[in-house]
Formats: C-alpha cells, structure tokens, sequence
C-alpha cells in the first residue's frame, strides 16, 4: 500500500510517498481502507520538527474510511463500518490501523470524506465552545482566522449558542465567508489596531471571551481586547509559537484567565470523542453546520497541501484522497 512517510525534518519536500507492507491490526485496534486523511496545522509541526516525533514515521492523523480487519479483542466495531478518527498516526496512506476506542461510526448519510473534514477542526471548535467556557446570549467573542478551518465552524457553534460574534480575518472573500456563516461583525485584524476596534465594537467594555489560534502576532493585542475578568483561548499558533509569558500580565490586563487547550485533553474519554463528534453529525445531517472543504488532493501532492495550508491562504479544510 502507498504511504506518505519522512526520514527527516525539514519543508513540505520531505513528504514521501512510498510503498509499504499493509499493516497488522493488534488485537485492540482495527484496519482501515483510508477514504480522505485531513491535513492540519500539527501535521506541518511534526513534519518541521516543531513537535519532535521518532523518525522515519507517517504522517496525518486524521481520516474516515471502511473496515477491513478488526483486531482480536474488539467486539464493537465490523469489517465494512465506515468510521472516523483524529488521533492515528499514519493517517496520511491507503490504509492505517487506529484503536478501536478511537473510532467513530460515521452515519451512513454523511460523506466519509466530509466526516474526516470535520473531525480533528470541528470537534475543537465544540469544546472551545461548549467546554472551554459555555458561551450565551450574553457573551460577546473574538474569534482569530474566523474563515479558517477551525474558525468556521466555531463562528458556526458559537452563534448556535445565541453568541454576538466579532470575526477576525484577512481578505474581502474570508470576509464574505464569515459573515455569511453568521459574524456579526469583521474586524480585518492585519489592518486595523484591533483593541481599539474592539473597543469601539463593544462601548469601551472588550469581549468576554479571545479565541485566538494565530499566536505569536496576536497574543498581545489579544490581551488588550478582553474586559476584567475575561478569558483568553490560546489555542494555536498559526504565525508561531508564543514566548514565555509573566502572569502578572493577566492581573495587569483586567484579572484575566488564560488557557492554552488541546483537543486531545477534550476527547480523552470514548464517551466525550462519540458526544463532540455526534453532536457535530446531528447538526450535518439537519443541515445547520456547513463545512467547507479547501482542496482535495491526491496522496502524492501531499507536499502540495502542506504548502497551501502553510501559505495562510487556505479557507477550510485540505484532504488528501489516497
Ligand atoms: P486555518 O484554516 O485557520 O489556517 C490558518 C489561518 O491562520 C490562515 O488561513 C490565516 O487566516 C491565519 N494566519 C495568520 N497568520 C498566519 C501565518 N503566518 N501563516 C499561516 N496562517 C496564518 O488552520 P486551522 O483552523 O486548522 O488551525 C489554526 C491553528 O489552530 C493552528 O495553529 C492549529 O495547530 C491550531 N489547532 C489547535 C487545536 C487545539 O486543540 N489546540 C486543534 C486544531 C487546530 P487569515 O487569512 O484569516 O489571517
């Protein structure tokens, strides 16, 4: 089978597809016919070496596909269920084994390769906004590259929620985009001072809640668009990682909270990955969540999305079609 695999860290071109033996499912794990893997942000960070990984390996996490072998000791899942998953290694190939455990059913209306689009992106937007703090009718938020892949589907949460959205983003199209997924307002945030349009967007007060997935270019202003006592997401790092930070910064900015999740911490539990990952299939199905997919490209121009997804162009998701 054909598998995308890197002997070293370095730019998209250390992405190589290669032919390797079809892998043995162990007894708590089962095989799979990869139909889409999803390409993400931490994807390019283990290829760069940013999140060290024990070369050579594969490389994505993210897919859905069919059974085709299922371990000795699984008992709730069949050779031929279509399932997806965000967390097997590997996922970039023709087939990957995943744990069992960490599979969900995709139901049978939903197109495997948009269920792989929403998976690892769409269950972070759920617990952002449902776990990490439960927005309201009340909260006002600040959601960073609102077109992106993640931030079109938490604009889409969030408002669900009864929330008042404020839509950071980069070019008239993301722009049109956003508002069309319910922003209430745009705030094109490489332009503009962005707490001074916060604060006009707000009477004076700044947001409840930051959502801030850029990093490095934003986590300062970011602070400054918060009222007392509000919270900040650092959830990503799209222009690069941030620095060490004094938290005497949050008493200095309002008493602030700050947190910086992962999804991982958030689907820990079998129950809580079939809940986020059901919830966004129930809305899918009733037709109240849109997602949108970027690109599909085939396995060998996986250098090709890499490229793309790091070129901050991109507005939704990249899947790769072995
Ligand atoms: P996006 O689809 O949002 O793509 C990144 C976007 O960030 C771009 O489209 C662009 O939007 C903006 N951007 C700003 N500066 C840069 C830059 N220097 N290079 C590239 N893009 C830039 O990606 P995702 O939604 O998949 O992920 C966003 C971030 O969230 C990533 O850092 C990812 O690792 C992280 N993440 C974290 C998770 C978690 O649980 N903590 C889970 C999933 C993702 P614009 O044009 O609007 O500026």
């Amino acid at each position: 089978m054909r598998a995308i695999r890197i002997e070293s860290t370095g730019g998209p071109d250390v992405l190589e597809l290669t032919e390797l033996p079809v892998p043995e499912p162990a007894a708590d794990e089962v095989l799979v016919t990869v139909a889409a893997a999803g390409v993400n942000f931490i994807d390019t960070y283990q290829r760069s070496g940013l999140y060290p990984l024990e070369l050579p390996t594969g490389l994505g996490l993210e897919g859905a596909g069919t059974i085709t072998a299922v371990g000795a000791a699984v008992t709730d899942r069949r050779v031929g269920e279509v399932v997806a998953w965000t967390d097997a290694l590997g996922s970039y190939a023709e087939q990957v084994t995943v744990v069992a455990e960490r599979t969900v059913p995709v139901p049978a209306d939903i197109d495997p390769a948009i269920a792989a689009a929403v998976m690892l992106q769409g269950m972070t937007a759920h617990y952002l906004a449902n776990s990490t703090y439960q927005l309201g009718r009340d909260d006002t938020v600040l959601v960073y590259a609102a077109a992106g892949g993640v931030g079109r589907i938490l604009v889409q949460l969030a408002k669900r929620r009864g929330a008042r959205v404020l839509a950071c983003t980069s070019t008239p199209e993301k722009a049109d985009a956003v508002r069309r997924l319910g922003a209430d307002e745009v705030v094109f945030y490489r332009e503009v001072d962005v707490p001074e349009t916060v604060r006009s967007l707000t009477g004076g007060t700044g947001v409840d809640v930051v959502y801030d997935s850029v990093g490095q270019a934003t986590f300062w202003d970011s602070l400054q668009c918060l009222r007392p006592r509000g919270l900040m997401v650092l959830y990503g790092a799209s222009s690069g990682p941030v620095g060490p930070v004094d938290l005497q910064e949050l008493n200095r900015h309002g008493s602030l909270y700050a947190t910086r999740p992962n999804l991982a911490h958030y689907v820990a539990t079998p129950d809580e990955l079939t809940w986020r990952a059901g919830a966004l299939f129930d809305l899918m199905n009733a037709g109240q969540l849109e997602v949108a997919v970027h690109g599909r490209y085939p396995l060998a121009e996986a250098a090709r999305a890499h490229a793309d997804i790091e070129s901050g162009t991109t507005a939704g998701k990249l899947l790769l079609e072995p």
